[in-house]
């Protein structure tokens, strides 16, 4: 992982936000493409907040690159924290971040524990508790203390993450390959396979969405969400068909796009451009790297490249 060498603050700490909620293979041209643009703290803390969105675009959750800036900004105020109890004070950062920071970085003995570790303490010590429950966390942290080490606790817990995410997988874990399979109470009960118990994630919501593409030579015309909106305030996007009652359009592209519980249908139109437009620009191509769109408005584009017979 390019974060894994020279696991300074500001690179452990990128990516361990950007982890949240996103798979490695998708984080790490993410992390590159940022750390070109913001090679540091102060770079971080002082950039318009747009081309931090712009950044950031396609990494969903963009409260995470807010949070991020607002703690930038603190640190360049009172300098890196170096306790695990100051890390946690920076905004965006929870107790499996502070944990990494504080071991990866200064070597110091918390625990770090995501979903992986979680599924590899339920495995060892063959507990069917509900895993996303407060007391499970608890009791699995005193676990996952007691077995931490004491000398080298980032990589202790670099190797937990790592174990769950390459051997003891979800679904099919490697137990026949497991450095810790003779300590693995899952594995001697026969349960691992049952294990974690989780609760029943909630029923996916159905949600449509007509867009409407409109062209003039080679811009494409966006908007761009306002201050109010508490979702992708300041984000640019294709307008939303119902703006323009009666706008008909040949259907440009079809897809789908999950976000957390509700599955986006989308459909994006190509129409004739009315006589009055919203508030909004007419962006190019080239241009569009430079704003932030989020992952919907992305797709949206690319499916309408790609789409027979268009041309942008
Ligand atoms: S032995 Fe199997 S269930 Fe136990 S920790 Fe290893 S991979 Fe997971």
């Amino acid at each position: 992982m390019p974060w894994r060498v020279n696991a300074d603050f500001y690179r452990v700490w990128i990516s361990e936000i950007m982890l949240q909620q996103t798979r490695v293979e998708a984080v790490i041209p993410y992390y590159e493409r940022f750390l070109g643009r913001f090679p540091d703290i102060a770079a971080l803390a002082a950039a318009p907040e747009q081309d931090l969105l712009a950044a950031w675009s396609g990494l969903g959750y963009y409260s995470r690159a807010r949070k991020l800036q607002a703690a930038a900004r603190r640190i360049v105020r009172e300098g890196i924290p170096s306790t695990c109890e100051a890390i946690r004070e920076l905004d965006g950062v929870g107790p499996y971040t502070a944990g990494a920071l504080a071991s990866i970085v200064f070597g110091l003995p918390h625990t770090a524990i995501d979903g992986n570790v979680l599924r590899v303490i339920s495995r060892l010590t063959n507990d069917p508790a509900e895993i996303s429950a407060p007391a499970t966390k608890r009791r699995f942290d005193a676990v996952a203390l007691t077995l931490l080490d004491p000398v080298r606790p980032g990589d202790f817990n670099q190797a937990m993450m790592e174990l769950g995410a390459t051997v003891c997988k979800p679904r099919l874990p490697l137990c026949d390959v497991c450095p810790v399979r003779t300590f693995c109470a899952a594995r001697e009960a026969g349960t691992e396979r049952a294990l974690p118990v989780k609760r029943k994630p909630p029923k996916t919501r159905e949600v449509r969405l007509a867009l409407a593409l409109f062209r003039n030579g080679s811009g494409i015309y966006l908007v761009q969400r306002d201050a109010g909106q508490s979702r992708l305030a300041g984000f640019w996007e294709l307008p939303a068909k119902e703006l323009f009652p009666g706008l008909r359009g040949r259907v440009a592209a079809e897809f789908s796009h999950q976000i957390v519980n509700d599955r986006f249908r989308v459909r994006v139109s190509d129409c004739r451009v009315p006589a009055e437009l919203p508030a909004g620009r007419w962006v190019k191509p080239d241009e569009m790297d430079a704003l932030p769109l989020a992952t919907i408005t992305r797709k949206a584009l690319s499916a309408v490249r790609n789409a027979p017979g268009f041309s942008a």
